[in-house]
This record gives C-alpha cells, sequence and structure tokens, in this order.
C-alpha cells in the first residue's frame, strides 16, 4: 500500500513518522547535554534536515528509527525500494560535500546510555570527516 504513494508523498509520510519518534533523538540530545556539547535540532538549512548539529564543530547527527530505516537489528536488509534509505544517503554524501561530519546513530544504539556516551565522544573528538553507521 506504501509503494502507490509517489516519492514526493512517501517522503513526507516518513517526514511525519519521523517527527512522531522523538524518543532516540531526546536521548541523543540528553547526552550531548551531559557532556556539555552544545548543540541544536533540526536544522532546516541542511540537507536531510540533520536531526542534531553542533555547527561550531560542523558536525551532524541522523538518529534513525530501526524499523523504517531498515536497520539490520530488525532483520532488514537494504531494500531497493526503501526511498528513505536512499534518500538518507544522498543526505549524508550532501553533507559531507559542504564539510560536514556526518553520523547515523540508531534507535537500538540509543538505549544503552553508557554505549551512547563513548560512541558520541568517539564522534566528537574525531576531526576529519567520517561517517559512521
Ligand atoms: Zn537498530
Amino acid at each position: 500500500m506504501v509503494d502507490r504513494l509517489t516519492p514526493e508523498q512517501r517522503s513526507d509520510l516518513m517526514r511525519a513518522i519521523k517527527s512522531f519518534d522523538t524518543v532516540p533523538e531526546t536521548l541523543v540530545r540528553l547526552s550531548l547535554d551531559a557532556m556539555g556539547v552544545r548543540h541544536t535540532a533540526h536544522a532546516a538549512d541542511l540537507p536531510g534536515r540533520p536531526d542534531v548539529v553542533m555547527r561550531r564543530r560542523k558536525k551532524a547527527i541522523f538518529v534513525n528509527g530501526c524499523f523504517w530505516h531498515g536497520h539490520v537489528c530488525r532483520g532488514g536488509r537494504i531494500p531497493k525500494t526503501n526511498t528513505a534509505w536512499w534518500r538518507d544517503k544522498a543526505d549524508l554524501r550532501a553533507l559531507r560535500r559542504l564539510g560536514w561530519s556526518v553520523a547515523v546513530v540508531w534507535e537500538c544504539e540509543t538505549r544503552n546510555p553508557e554505549r551512547l556516551r563513548k560512541r558520541l565522544a568517539r564522534f566528537i573528538r574525531r576531526r576529519r570527516p567520517l561517517v559512521i553507521g
């Protein structure tokens, strides 16, 4: 049923779903707060509208829901028809071309606060652009 939508409709749908799925994103932001890392949310001026942005450090984080983005932890494969996944890829490339470091944090990675903190700390320390996840 969902596949009958146009790419634009589908993308609107994904965005709508994503906006409800805010718990993992909140966990990421709380973790950054605890580390004293300044950040903002939903940078509308950047490709893909990253969920969390550290402008001074030029680092952006996408927080992906495992189900909707087809993460392997859900038994997901990279489906050729998963437009969300392909759009994500294009956004990451576009951001990197603008000189941003980009990380994708999966919902399942936010469940263990200590692991999440270490993961974010690694990403923040890293100087050269590198995509994780
Ligand atoms: Zn996952």
